[in-house]
């Protein structure tokens, strides 16, 4: 598949910037002009993926997070990444209502609600170190179902 853009952006692990790289992503994802709806499943997974480097990546204070976004012609790539302490067990932190934070409200949903609102969700040990998301979502599927 064609690539039709690209964009890296570096930002530190402040709470202050979810809404921000969330709002980045869909300005950029807006020039191959998913719906609304696709938009919006996007800034979504976007959220949690940047959440957990927030909450749970820099224990003992605050580090970088760098997000890449691929464009192709009807899909897009986008990865998040962290320099952080990493997951022990991968495949169970991808489980549904599996956190290590209980006691700070969290709900154990959010590599479940990336899963859901992607087609793929690829979740790796970095070679240095932390943790690379990469989530895949091809667009143009509802309007493909609507015809
Ligand atoms: P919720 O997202 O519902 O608020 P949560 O963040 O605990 O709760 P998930 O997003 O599904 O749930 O993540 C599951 C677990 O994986 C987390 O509790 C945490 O232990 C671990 N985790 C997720 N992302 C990272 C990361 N970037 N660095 C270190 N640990 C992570
Ligand atoms: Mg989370």
């Amino acid at each position: 598949m064609k690539v039709i853009n690209e964009m890296e952006l570096k930002f530190r692990s402040y709470s202050q910037n979810e809404s921000f790289a969330r709002a980045c992503v869909a300005a950029f994802c807006s020039q191959i002009n998913p719906t609304l709806d696709e938009l919006t499943d996007l800034k979504t997974a976007v959220s949690e993926a940047v959440t957990n480097c927030v909450v749970h990546a820099y224990p003992i204070g605050i580090g970088d997070i760098i997000i890449r976004v691929v464009l192709y012609e009807k899909a897009v790539e986008i990865s998040i990444i962290d320099f952080g302490v990493g997951i022990k067990d991968i495949v169970k932190a991808r489980e549904p209502f599996y956190t290590t934070k209980p006691n700070q409200e969290r709900s154990g949903m959010g590599f479940t609600v990336m899963e859901s609102f992607m087609d793929r969700v690829d979740v790796r040990h970095s070679s240095n170190k932390g943790i690379i998301v990469t989530m895949y979502k091809e667009l143009g599927q509802d309007i493909a179902q609507a015809n």
